[in-house]
C-alpha cells in the first residue's frame, strides 16, 4: 500500500514566484525611472565647489588638487603618506605624541583635558582645528 500523499496544488491559482517576479519588475522600473530623471534634470552638473574652502582643506592635509572639465571638477591626491621625520605612515597619534617635529611638549593629562598648553598647541599647530 502506497502511503505517499500527492502534492497539494496551490488553491489561489498563482505561483509565489510570480510575486517575486512582479516585485523585481517594480523595483527595476522605479530605479530606471529615478536614473532617467537624474540624467534628464542635469542637476548634478550645477553643483559648484567653493574653491577657496577646498584649497584650504587640501593645504591642511598636504593634498594636491587638479581642476578638470572647465574647472568644475577637482581631482585630489596625496603625494605620500610618510611623515616629514621619515616614518612611512603619518597618523594623528604620531603627529601629536611621537613626531620630533610636531609632538605636543606638555603632559598627556593636559592633552586629555585640553588644559594648559594643549589648547594653544591645537590652535597654532597645522591641524587647523
Ligand atoms: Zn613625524
Amino acid at each position: 500500500m502506497d502511503t505517499q500523499t500527492p502534492p497539494q496544488e496551490c488553491e489561489c491559482g498563482v505561483q509565489p514566484s510570480v510575486f517575486y517576479l512582479l516585485a523585481t519588475l517594480l523595483l527595476t522600473s522605479c530605479s530606471t525611472a529615478m536614473l532617467c530623471a537624474s540624467i534628464m534634470t542635469d542637476h548634478w552638473e550645477h553643483v559648484v565647489w567653493e574653491r577657496a574652502a577646498l584649497a584650504a582643506l587640501a593645504n591642511a592635509s598636504s593634498t594636491t588638487l587638479q581642476w578638470l572639465l572647465d574647472e568644475k571638477v577637482a581631482k585630489g591626491w596625496c603625494e605620500s603618506a610618510a611623515c616629514e621625520c621619515g616614518i612611512p605612515k603619518q597618523t594623528i597619534r604620531h603627529m601629536v605624541l611621537e613626531c620630533p617635529n610636531t609632538k605636543f611638549n606638555g603632559s598627556f593629562e593636559e592633552l586629555k583635558t585640553l588644559n594648559g598648553k594643549a589648547v594653544d598647541y591645537f590652535k597654532t599647530s597645522r591641524f587647523n582645528f
